[in-house]
């Protein structure tokens, strides 16, 4: 669990979100409250359209809100301009969607290893730490595997390798365990746990299993836009 004294790595302050939709516009976001902590994660659950993946978005920076502010590791997003955003994605945030769009041509640790190298990292350090990361998913086999010779748990371990190659504080992940059975969801729910812990980062996780919720340490619910305080997910 998190030091809850700490400032939070993401906060979510009264953030509305809404989309233009023919002579209106919907209202994705409402006033969205959330403060994640280092070594927090927190589900995220609610029916199909409730905002859940515009909530991501919004927290990764990807989609600017109509008001409301974000903050990354204490950093206010608002006044960043799109290269500073980039720089702070880059740096702080780490995303993990539904379907890992591995490269089809590269190996595991390549996957991992491009990715940090284009963050100017050293090929050597890159290489380091791209061994260190598989073995922690539990794929120090699979390094030299191409994405065609993994299973669709294996490939989603990569990804979620992949988004820890920059040391992020703030981990982003929607609908993780959407295309897996149901023992592979839990291991990678498990490993979601496991990564949040290890590496101290605040992790949000939308999913639609709310079994694994009690791996997690809350759990919001988003309904049309309003997401409910998060209680925590232990009885
Ligand atoms: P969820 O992930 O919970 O299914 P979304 O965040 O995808 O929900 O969607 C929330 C609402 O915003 C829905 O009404 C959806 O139709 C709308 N919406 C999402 N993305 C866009 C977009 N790019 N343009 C317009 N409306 C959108
Ligand atoms: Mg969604």
């Amino acid at each position: 669990m998190s030091a809850q004294n700490s400032s939070p790595s993401l906060s979510l302050l009264n953030v509305t979100l809404d989309y233009p939709d023919g002579e209106g516009t919907i209202t994705a976001l409402d006033a969205v409250n959330m403060n994640v902590h280092a070594g927090e994660i927190i589900s995220l659950i609610g029916p199909s359209g409730s905002g859940k993946s515009s909530l991501l978005a919004v927290a990764a920076t990807l989609v600017k809100p109509t008001s409301g502010l974000i903050f990354i590791d204490g950093i206010d997003t608002q006044g960043l301009g799109d290269k500073e955003l980039t720089a702070l994605r880059r740096d702080k945030v780490g995303i993990i969607f539904q379907q890992p769009n591995l490269l089809a041509s590269l190996t595991a640790a390549e996957q991992l290893i491009i990715s940090d190298h284009l963050r100017g990292k050293s090929l050597r350090a890159a290489e380091a730490r791209a061994a260190e990361l598989l073995d922690v998913v539990g794929l120090a086999d699979c390094a030299k595997k191409r994405p065609h010779q993994l299973s669709g748990g294996q490939r989603q371990r990569v990804n979620i390798a992949r988004a820890l190659m920059g040391d992020p504080k703030v981990l982003l992940v929607d609908e993780p365990t959407a295309a897996l059975d149901h023992e592979r969801s839990e291991s990678i729910v498990r490993l979601l746990r496991k990564v949040t812990d290890e590496f101290s980062v605040a992790t949000v996780m939308v999913t639609h299993d709310t079994e694994f919720v009690p791996l997690t340490d809350a759990v919001a619910t988003m309904r049309d836009g309003v997401m409910t305080a998060a209680v925590p997910a232990m009885q």
